[in-house]
């Protein structure tokens, strides 16, 4: 039902980094801009290889180029970010090599602009991993796009995303998962005089509120007066960091103390080493000079592989806040709370109290899920005319709880995906030999099959070219014990994991 925030900033990064993309390309025409793009795409084919450029690349997308920005967009924040962490610099030095008239990238997600200029998104396959980024289509017209706050927007040139209008403390639902996060933001919010807990380091997987409380932190700390920059990960890395760049490090540090709370979402997402540097000075200026800074990630400080070790641990240093899984009573209030805001804009709209209890029964993920599953039953509800019954209410909402199951994995799609990660060959992975170089891969695709199949061991064994079972176990036992103990192969196998279900 709502736009996503993190949407917005997205797309109006993209259009901060590349101003002006959708007017004419400078000094040649589109069909030059689409010619440079094909010779792009085979060259990238050609160094890459075939597995790695279908892996990564088949779904990126040249939008526009303007002003010397050639703006590329793929369908999931996954992708984005995985090109960004692996291949950003490589795209663009074949981009330079290739055509003259671009200097820079900007990589988006597809959905995010196109919604941006009114159109439905494209049905995509979401990642779950993805699901993020992504809103379910409404059922009623979306109110328009909240307008940008003049007071962080004011004199300034370093500007926040703007605040959801709907995202406060009002329409947040307090349960046990989330009443710590709740409860210090709040605090934080409130707090007159330097900063209590700092930063404030709130985790959380997709859709169980952290942005919502962030938005909810902004405005309730605007009300009381405070000055808030609210940046999505997107917003910080094109937005912020070149007017940061633009300044002196004086000028800077005189900006910075025009801030009393800064916000920051997914910095999951932060990649780039100047960047990260950036981000490191940002974090201590901001903490160094008693200004509350909060944080939101998908994970724990520990665990955010991009990020240096001093920034971790400045992130670690002050409160650390995790927003479990919503239980069932959470589930039912949000929903209670929803179906009622819902109702102010179609009043005949009721949903029986049973028919709440079945949803939030069914509907385990997350928030994003129970807003869709509400869109639905506001859908079915005006195209019948009828009331929402048990029945419909579980024929509204069956593709949503079946859309939500994992998606089948084939053991031959890992064995691929695995041989172009680790620039093997399948054949070498079905194969006897024993080097390191192909006996590791081989051990990750085991137990990829393992955890992502419901394949037997034997059977497992089987497909990997007649292998015993034991070796099978071997392999699983041993990726299991490796990604125990080492956090760069854990992350490793947990992004092959969201490739391979998307
Ligand atoms: P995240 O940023 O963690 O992925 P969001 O903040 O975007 O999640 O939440 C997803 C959806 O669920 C939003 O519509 C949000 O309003 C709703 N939601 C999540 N937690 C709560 C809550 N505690 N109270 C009310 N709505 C919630
Ligand atoms: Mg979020």
């Amino acid at each position: 039902m709502f736009h996503g925030g993190e949407e917005r900033g997205k797309a109006l990064a993209a259009a901060v980094e590349c101003a002006g993309a959708d007017g004419p390309r400078q000094g040649g025409s589109s069909a030059d801009a689409a010619e440079a793009w094909g010779r792009v795409r085979r060259r990238l084919r050609a160094e890459l290889g075939e597995d790695v450029f279908t892996s990564w690349f088949a779904r990126l997308e040249l939008e526009a180029v303007a002003d010397g920005c050639a703006r590329l967009t793929v369908p999931t924040r996954f992708l984005k970010s995985w090109i960004e962490a692996h291949y950003l610099d490589r795209v663009l030095d074949v981009y330079r090599a290739e055509d003259g008239a671009v200097s820079r990238l900007a990589l988006a997600v597809r959905g995010a602009s196109v919604r941006e200029a009114g159109k439905r998104p494209e049905p995509t396959h979401a990642a779950r991993a993805d699901a993020g980024s992504r809103r379910e289509p409404s059922a009623t017209p979306a109110p328009a796009a909240p307008a940008p706050q003049p007071a962080a927007a004011s004199d300034t040139d370093i500007v926040g995303a703007p605040l959801d209008p709907r995202l406060t403390f009002d329409s947040f639902v307090v349960g046990r998962s989330n009443a710590l996060a709740h409860a210090a933001g709040d605090r934080v919010a409130r707090h007159e005089g330097p900063a209590l807990y700092n930063p404030l380091y709130v985790h959380a997987g997709v859709g169980l509120g952290k942005t919502h409380l962030l938005h909810a932190i902004g405005h309730a700390a605007r009300a009381h007066g405070k000055r808030v920059i609210y940046l999505t990960a997107d917003r910080f890395m094109y937005g912020f960091v070149s007017a940061l760049k633009a300044q002196t490090s004086l000028a800077f540090k005189e900006r910075l103390r025009g801030i009393d709370l800064l916000i920051i979402d997914d910095v999951q997402f932060i990649q780039g080493r100047s960047i990260q540097q950036e981000f490191g000075h940002t974090l201590n200026a901001l903490i160094d000079a008693g200004r509350q800074v909060v944080i939101a990630a998908d994970r724990p400080p520990a665990d955010l592989e991009s990020l240096d070790e001093r920034a971790r641990s400045r992130l670690a240093g002050g409160l650390v806040v995790e927003v479990g899984a919503l239980d069932e009573d959470l589930r039912h209030s949000i929903l209670t709370a929803r179906i009622s805001a819902v109702k102010a804009a179609h009043p005949t709209f009721a949903v029986a109290a049973d028919v709440v209890a079945y949803v939030a029964r069914q509907i385990t993920t997350n928030g994003r899920d129970l807003e869709g599953a509400v869109n639905r039953l506001l859908a079915h509800a005006t195209l019948t005319g009828a009331a929402v019954t048990l029945e419909t209410a579980e024929t509204a909402i069956r593709d949503l709880v079946k859309n939500r199951e994992p998606k089948r994995v084939k053991i031959e799609e890992i064995q691929k995906l695995v041989a172009s990660r680790y620039n093997v060959s399948r054949s070498d992975i079905l194969s006897e030999r024993r080097t390191a170089a192909v006996v590791r891969p081989r051990q990750i695709a085991m137990y990829l099959s393992k955890t992502l199949t419901l394949r037997s061991l034997p059977e497992i064994g089987r497909r990997f070219g007649g292998r015993d079972h034991t070796t099978v176990l071997h392999a699983v036992r041993k990726i299991e014990k490796c990604i125990g103990e080492d956090t760069g192969l854990n992350e490793e196998v947990e992004l092959l994991k969201r490739m391979l279900q998307e």
